[in-house]
């Protein structure tokens, strides 16, 4: 689907035989048909699919295969899905004795999340500068030495929350999380 105007470009309704039985497979099955059928069809300057790693692999295989048609081709990801594998990630690590404070952090982080991916243009530096700022604001530390919140003052119930102490082992737990490897790398995605 064009986002802007709307319109369905293409469907590829993949029966899960197509795919072996294999129901994860089914979703680059149907987006490499779609991709293979633009080629010299439409110029496509961005897609948006889920956050999955033969997804990603395959636009990327694509994109080699098909360089006239892909080079310049934007592959980015779901947002909201981003947030939803993240705020499970902070679920779980709040479940863990000791980290119990996580869980009041959960939905402020999964918010700044929308807000740095909105925020940065494009701009992954910007977008990683700001994403790891999230580990001052938790504990407390509204301006540091290279950087400072974007939020206005706090509001009451913003500051009934229990800022983490950055030696405690909920922020350890959270810093896992923020800085994961994997996750900050695919944030050029976004
Ligand atoms: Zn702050």
């Amino acid at each position: 689907m064009e986002q802007h105007l709307e319109v369905i470009v293409d469907v590829e309704v993949v029966d899960k035989r197509e795919t072996g039985g294999v129901s994860t497979n089914m979703e680059v099955f149907g987006l490499k048909k779609i991709l293979e059928r633009i080629v010299g069809q439409i110029m496509v300057s961005e897609i948006v699919t889920d956050a999955s790693a033969a997804v990603i692999a395959l636009v990327r295989k694509m994109k080699d295969k098909y360089p006239d048609d892909f080079s310049h081709l934007f592959h980015a990801l779901d947002i909201w899905h981003k947030s939803v594998k993240l705020t499970k990630k902070l679920a779980k690590a709040a479940k863990v004795k000791g980290c119990e404070t996580v869980s009041q952090w959960s939905e402020p982080i999964r918010n700044h999340f929308w807000f740095v991916c909105q925020n940065s243009n494009g701009d992954e530096e910007k977008l990683k500068d700001d994403w790891f700022g999230v580990l001052h604001h938790i504990a407390g530390e509204h301006e540091w030495i290279d950087g400072e919140c974007q939020h206005g003052p706090l509001v009451a119930s913003e500051t009934e929350k229990t800022y983490l102490d950055k030696n405690s082992k909920a922020m350890e737990a959270v810093r896992k999380v923020i800085l994961d490897q994997r996750f900050v790398k695919s944030l050029y995605h976004y």
